[in-house]
């Protein structure tokens, strides 16, 4: 298999108009997650340019939990997971920002060491709300934040004026 064939992994995320709501374009990446070389391919990249310098990756819900697990494999750590609020059982931190109508809250566990070097994973970089937020989270019990990488960024949501240094395998 040809490990870096990322135009065809690109090929394998599935925009998906008007969900979960009118004018929303929701970029499904499903697809490239079910395709083996795609995955491994995509995740080594998602890593790379961070190799040795994180402790543990952090995964965001709901589909960064399934790259986190996959990059920590690869990259021989372990994971945290960064919830939406209430889901926890021993929430430690929480951080708020705001959506379109209203505010979403993320928390995380205390369960990773303070002054670990984290590198927080997601699918899809939109306004960047959710990522800033794990920022905010992963610092509030200590950790230190090695980088954010995500699958595909939406460039015209402007997210990367919120996490400036965001590194994306596919970008529009
Ligand atoms: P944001 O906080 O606006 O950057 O939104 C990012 C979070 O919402 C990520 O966890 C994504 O999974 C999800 N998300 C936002 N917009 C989309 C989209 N157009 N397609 C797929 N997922 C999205």
């Amino acid at each position: 298999p040809q490990y870096r064939d990322l135009t065809r992994a690109r090929s394998l995320i599935a925009p998906v108009p008007d969900f979960p709501e009118e004018g929303v374009v929701f970029q499904d990446v499903m697809p490239l997650l079910t395709d083996p070389v795609a995955l491994r391919s995509c995740v080594k990249e998602m890593l790379a340019p961070f190799m040795g310098r994180f402790d543990v990756v952090a995964g965001l819900e709901a589909r960064g939990f399934l790259l986190a697990g996959a990059a920590a494999m690869v990259a021989d750590v372990g994971m945290v997971p960064i919830r939406k609020a209430g889901k926890l059982p021993r929430p430690a931190a929480e951080a708020s920002y705001d959506l379109e109508y209203g505010q979403a809250t993320v928390e995380v566990q205390a369960d990773v060491a303070p002054g670990s070097r984290v590198l927080v994973l997601d699918d899809v970089l939109a306004t960047g709300g959710t990522l800033s937020a794990a920022h905010e989270v992963l610092r509030s019990i200590g950790c230190e934040v090695a980088g954010s990488a995500v699958l595909l960024e939406i460039p015209s949501l402007g997210g990367r004026t919120r996490v400036p240094d965001v590194h994306a395998v596919f970008a529009g």
